[in-house]
């Protein structure tokens, strides 16, 4: 259920209502917005909610039947913008993010994060906590690699974000990185989702390979109803029967979000392409549908990467690719 309240309700009406609902042992999530504040309200037996469209400052009350309410359009009308130290997610500027797949080495960072920084992009990824498929695939530098990457924040100014993939990785990840990336495979790790939604760091939520759009708005909801409202979707391609590219990438996600959520949405065209020669393309083409931002791997030498070196942009290549997305950036409207 949500509250609208009056746009001219005081804020003794609005903590009237709080009050209220708390006492009827609802769990309560506030959003002030520009025109009116909105409440949110979860727990059992909701209609009961009804009963305070009698009390001082309420416009209406409105059920929703969404399976995820706080992530939804209704709850917050405006789009959130997702505040990671100086950069804004979620505005017009479209936000890249780009770097390895995987912390190998400190001149390995150290040579991306400087293009990365000289480019004019402002956030660095690399993952040092690689959830792979094969057990004999490089499994990441951990917290060595957490520290490469804190080194080039320093060194470049840039935010980092970086995967965690069960609790004790999270500690380290919302200690040493900006954003903490929940990947593909762990979007469905519920108990990981509530553990990231009670940090204070922006997460990074990537779509699952096999989750539908409501599977995915509802892992965000777990974040958010946790206490973390920071999230950021990440579309990185879904399984279909196409088997020419790594995953299919659903540039349609893009829209439907927009519609059904408020929350931010980048698009991953490296994990989804699988391939480095069409990951341009759909960058623009994720730009062209209005993307808040991308996210794209890179690397300085693509044929000795440890992982993903396939899919994986040469820094010139990186390079060319900015630059034409800039161009297009302006076409549409935003900056970049
Ligand atoms: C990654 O970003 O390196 C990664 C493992 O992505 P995904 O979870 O989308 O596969
Ligand atoms: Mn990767």
């Amino acid at each position: 259920m949500i509250v609208v309240m009056r746009h001219d309700a005081t804020p003794d009406e609005v903590e009237a209502i709080r009050a209220r609902l708390i006492d009827d042992g609802f769990r309560v999530h506030l959003s002030p917005g520009v025109e009116r504040t909105i409440i949110g309200v979860i727990g059992e037996n909701t209609e009961r909610v009804y009963g305070v469209s009698a009390m001082a400052g309420v416009e209406q009350v409105v059920p929703v039947h969404r399976p995820y309410k706080l992530v939804s359009r209704e709850f917050h009308p405006d789009p959130s913008v997702i505040h990671v130290g100086p950069v804004a997610v979620g505005g017009n500027r479209v936000v890249v993010m780009a770097g390895p797949c995987a912390v190998e080495s400190r001149e390995q960072v150290m040579e991306a994060a400087g293009v990365v920084n000289g480019l004019g992009l402002s956030v660095l990824r690399g993952g040092a906590y690689k959830p792979r498929t094969s057990p004999y695939s490089f499994q990441g530098m951990g917290v060595e690699g957490l520290k490469i990457l804190a080194e080039a924040r320093e060194r470049y100014g840039l935010m980092i974000v970086t995967e965690a993939v069960d609790h004790e990785s999270l500690r380290q990840v919302a200690e040493w990185a900006d954003i903490v990336q929940v990947g593909a495979r762990n979007m469905q790790n519920f108990e990981l989702l509530k553990a990231v939604g009670q940090t204070a760091k922006p997460v990074l939520l990537k779509r699952g390979m096999s989750a539908t759009i409501d599977e995915w708005l509802q892992a965000a909801e777990y974040i958010v109803a946790h206490g973390n409202p920071n999230v950021i979707l990440c579309e990185r391609g879904i399984r279909t029967y196409e088997s020419k590219t790594r995953n299919t990438l659903d540039l349609s996600a893009i829209p439907v979000v927009k519609e059904l959520s408020h929350l931010p949405i980048v698009i991953d065209p490296s994990h989804s392409t699988g391939h480095w020669n069409w990951v341009a393309p759909m960058a623009r083409a994720a730009v062209a549908a209005g993307a808040d931002g991308l996210i794209i791997e890179a690397h300085p030498d693509p044929s000795r990467a440890l992982s993903d070196g396939p899919q994986s942009l040469n820094l010139p290549h990186l390079e060319e690719l900015v630059h034409s997305l800039r161009t297009l950036a302006e076409v549409v409207g935003r900056t970049l």
